[in-house]
């Protein structure tokens, strides 16, 4: 013990519940013991320790006494001695932090092994074969983690072993040869470090805690917790655990491997897993051998997999939760060394969830809360198209689901610069490991030509949601050529190949690829979700067709409808040219009367893509200039067919100065010449007309009068709505009409009008006059009252201060987080995220680009006080959000706490606000606002 802190714990001693102080790994290897499984015996000494060492960079004082007391236990318990020269204790040194970090940190094997007890592992075992490759695996693994020395040297060595023996595989060494590797390793070891190989065990311990405790500043844990944004009150240090260790090649009655309590890539209720006979654990992960499926258990160790079932169906009932264990059976006897929650793709979380409530093993809420929103997008992974034959070069094993097209990249840094740069990469390798890290960000996809569906390729692929074929044997790549043999087939880096992670399949080239269907599973778990929410799911959607897709997607309506996308398709953008070139206010309705029934029509079939749910439909929002070209362009075609005019009249010349200076010539050119001149006036027609060019100048003209400084801030919005009232009335007529007629057809509708860019109370009350006009109007044309709401977004900040005098005329208000955060921060939204708020995440001044995840501090503050000034006037005020936070899943649990009735996202991100809203619900007790 150091000071009077307690940093160590034995497993049948420690808080299973405490995983930041003993880190996820110590606090299950305590919770299994105390539960009654076969877990080897050992203990945790605490992350507070390693916060300690940390801190002084040395090992807290006291801690190695403390560690010898409870090694002595050990020896106790096991019947065995540390360093023991008749019956060795080894134990395994694993890190383990709060958060699972998988492969990041180090772990180190087989420690206790020196000279001495390598001697009584032999005699103990009666297998010197298996005690030296014991032996060379520590010196390997110490060496690499505690000592520093890259891995390279050793397998340099044991390679050229293998290669003098004529071995291929490890396990086709001899004893004699395994001792020969072993005195490699011991001489590299010297020569690194210019000491032998430490033989104290003690000493072998106090450097490989102290190894592992500096791991958690390393540069690869370091990176995964930014990238998955582990903060310090998620995971603060990790915890190392000392345990007996136990051998899984100790012969054909051992074995070792990783199982899931169900299968990960689908989540079908099935034990799912690899092992190896005669192995040790790092061999499945680190995909040297190719692990058997854990059903062939069932025939090759009927007893053993019987318990293995049972171990499965205990850690499932116990942690309520699919669990991903590692095991081991030493001479017939299963242990169970590791337990963690399984890692799974969106679609088996959602199958569990759904079948494990079903089975009675967990509550609807847990069913509920027990998915990351976010993953769902995982959901909407390509496929590849359903029709799609084409012969596929290779198959693998499918680790991963998900279809994925990029170009053959074979290591991790150029697939992290070739996929920054904004290429689509397939990250290609034999086998990964923890380092590769950063190229499996920038990658679609992974492929393996080595390594079972537990390999860490597969596990951190799956994590990620990205598709991964992992064991692909036919590919045979050469790093140095920088090339791959697929049988005859010689792949380059940068050749397109898809992979598909949900079979297996490698093709040359891109494949099309189709979107996923929503699951039975899903839908189920998803109507839960809507029956526990207090906040509805809109979409945003624009057309008819994003409607309908919307509505698939289980949205409850249509949160924002942006009109100005209806103007800018091929058909009408002429027509709204028309209107904005419009000198007079005449020509200008002339125009809007032409663009008067097309969006009616757009509405209609919008209302019906959404009977019976509500539909926002938002005026026109954006400067008007963004319908013209831009002035460069313009300058451009002009100066072009100025030129080209010119060059056709001298062309035009050309026969006369030719018959000047060479009649004989010009008589042998005059029929060519005359067809020349007929083209080139046919041209001069349709494209050089003075008129043409006038035109353009004309526009030039007007786009040059509309040019702003600042177009965001400008005459755009409400702003249009209040200069050229036809626009706004056109479009209020559309929409009322659009209702009328849909009302007489029998449908059930509910259209909703809303003003962009409101600053004034003025303002909207001017807008809403034309809306009591034209509704009275369109009542007395078409015989009905047609029922609707009248609202604002919320996106300007002085809108948010005057909520209260709003919501005299609003009925509704929607905020448009995406312009009231760049109006809060005086951020442009269009620039900011390319220039400087990368910088900003980076280095910790904003903890999010806040265009992404809503700034609860600052535009959250806003939307509370507005909410509440607007719920003053008008306690029946509805409430909700249409930027892009609205799918954003931490964005959507403020919105829920602050009130709001709805929030309005992208179709596709609906299923995952839905689910978020639920858990909102759930949660809502336990809910911090970030101050
Ligand atoms: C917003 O500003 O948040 C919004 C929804 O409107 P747009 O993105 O169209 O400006
Ligand atoms: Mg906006």
């Amino acid at each position: 013990m150091g000071g009077s802190k307690q940093y160590i714990y034995d497993f049948d001693k420690g808080d299973g519940k405490n995983k930041m102080l003993l880190g996820g790994k110590g606090a299950n290897l305590c919770e299994m013991t105390q539960i009654g499984l076969n877990v080897p015996p050992g203990f945790t000494i605490t992350t507070e320790a390693c916060l300690a060492y940390l801190e002084k960079n040395q090992l807290p004082d006291g801690l190695m006494d403390a560690v010898k007391t409870h090694i002595q236990a050990l020896e106790k318990k096991t019947g065995k001695g540390f360093g023991s020269g008749k019956n060795p204790l080894l134990v395994s040194v694993r890190s383990g932090s709060s958060m699972s970090m998988p492969g990041m940190m180090d772990t180190i094997l087989n420690l206790g092994l020196n000279e001495s007890s390598l001697q009584g592992l032999i005699k103990l075992t009666a297998n010197e074969r298996f005690a030296y490759d014991t032996y060379r695996r520590f010196i390997q693994l110490f060496g690499k983690i505690a000592l520093d020395i890259s891995d390279e040297h050793f397998d340099k060595h044991m390679t050229a072993v293998k290669r003098k023996f004529g071995a291929l595989q490890d396990v086709d060494l001899k004893t004699e040869h395994l001792q020969e590797v072993a005195a490699g390793f011991m001489e590299i070891v010297q020569r690194h470090t210019g000491k032998p190989f430490p033989q104290d065990p003690y000493e072998q311990l106090e450097i490989a805690v102290g190894a592992v405790f500096h791991s958690w500043m390393g540069k690869r844990a370091v990176d995964y917790r930014k990238q998955f944004k582990i903060t310090r009150d998620m995971a603060n240090g990790t915890a190392v655990n000392v345990c007996t260790m136990v051998f899984g090649n100790m012969g054909n009655d051992s074995a070792t491997g990783v199982g899931f309590t169900r299968n990960p890539g689908t989540g079908e209720n099935i034990i799912y897993g690899e092992y190896l006979t005669n192995a040790q654990g790092e061999d499945v992960v680190a995909g040297i051998r190719t692990p058997k499926a854990i059903s062939e258990m069932e025939t090759e160790m009927p007893e053993i997999y019987r318990q293995l079932i049972e171990l499965r169906d205990r850690l499932e009932s116990h942690y309520q939760e699919v669990q991903d264990f590692e095991f081991t059976i030493e001479k017939g006897i299963l242990y169970c060394l590791q337990t963690r929650n399984g890692k799974m793709n969106a679609r088996a979380m959602v199958r569990t969830s759904v079948e494990m409530f079903n089975a009675g093993l967990i509550t609807r809420e847990r069913a509920l809360l027990r998915i990351d929103p976010a993953i769902l997008e995982q959901l909407l992974v390509p496929q590849l198209a359903p029709n799609f034959r084409g012969k596929s070069l290779a198959q693998g094993l499918p680790a991963s689901p998900g279809a994925a097209s990029g170009k053959i990249v074979f290591d991790a840094d150029t697939a992290e610069i070739r996929g920054r740069a904004g290429e689509k990469i397939i990250l290609v390798r034999e086998e990964t490991k923890p380092e590769d890290i950063h190229g499996f960000f920038q990658a679609e996809g992974i492929l393996t030509s080595r390594g079972g569906k537990t390999s860490h390729a597969a596990v951190v692929a799956r994590g990620m949601g990205k598709p991964c074929v992992s064991g692909c044997e036919q590919i045979v790549i050469n790093d140095a050529l920088r090339s791959a043999q697929i049988g005859e087939t010689t792949l380059h880096e940068g050749d397109v190949i898809t992979i598909n992670g949900g079979t297996g399949h490698v093709y040359a080239g891109e494949v099309p690829t189709v979107h996923a269907e929503f699951s039975q599973e899903m839908a189920t778990l998803l109507s839960w979700a809507d029956e526990v929410s207090r906040l509805k799911v809109m979409a945003n959607a624009d057309t008819p067709n994003d409607a309908a897709r919307a509505r698939e997607f289980g949205a409850m309506g249509i949160g924002l409808c942006r009109t100005e996308r209806m103007f800018n398709s091929t058909d009408r953008l002429p027509i709204v040219q028309e209107m904005i070139l419009a000198e007079t206010t005449e020509a200008r309705q002339a125009a809007l009367d032409r663009l008067l029934p097309i969006q009616r029509a757009d509405f209609k079939g919008i209302f019906k893509a959404m009977k019976g749910l509500p539909v926002t439909v938002r005026l026109l929002d954006p400067p008007m200039h963004e319908f013209l070209p831009t002035a460069a362009q313009l300058e451009l075609e002009i100066a072009h067919l100025h030129q080209l005019r010119d060059t056709i009249k001298g062309l035009e010349e050309l026969p006369d100065t030719l018959k000047m200076l060479n009649p004989k010539l010009y008589q042998q050119y005059a029929d060519g010449l005359t067809k020349l001149m007929g083209g080139l006036s046919d041209f001069k027609e349709s494209h050089l007309e003075e008129d043409v060019i006038s035109k353009k100048e004309v526009v030039l003209k007007k786009v040059r009068a509309l040019a702003e400084v600042n177009p965001m801030l400008g005459h755009r919005g409400v702003r249009l709505g209040i200069t050229y009232p036809e626009i706004y009335s056109m479009q209020i007529r559309a929409v009322l009409e659009a209702a009328a007629l849909c009302a007489k057809e029998g449908l059930e509708i509910h259209p909703e009008i809303m003003v962009p860019q409101v600053a004034t109370v003025e303002e909207l009350k001017r807008i809403h006059s034309y809306v009591q006009r034209i509704h009275a109007e369109v009542k007395a044309t078409q015989g009905i009252d047609v029922k609707f709401k009248f609202g604002s977004m919320l996106e300007v900040v002085r809108a948010c201060m005057r909520a209260g005098r709003m919501a005299e005329t609003a009925e509704f208000f929607s905020f448009g987080t995406n312009d009231l955060t760049q109006a809060t921060f005086s951020f442009s939204r269009e620039d900011a995220e390319n220039k400087f708020l990368p910088a900003y995440t980076e280095t910790g001044i904003l903890e999010d680009n806040p265009f992404e995840v809503l700034d609860i501090k600052g535009v959250g503050q806003l939307m509370k006080m507005a909410v509440q000034k607007g719920r003053a006037t008008n306690p029946e005020l509805k409430v909700g959000i249409c930027g892009e936070h609205g799918g954003h899943p931490g964005s959507i649990r403020f919105c829920h706490h602050v009130g709001l009735n709805y929030v309005s996202c992208s179709g596709p991100r609906v299923p995952i606000a839905r689910l978020a809203a639920a858990q909102a619900k759930l949660l809502e007790d336990k809910y911090q606002e970030p101050v």
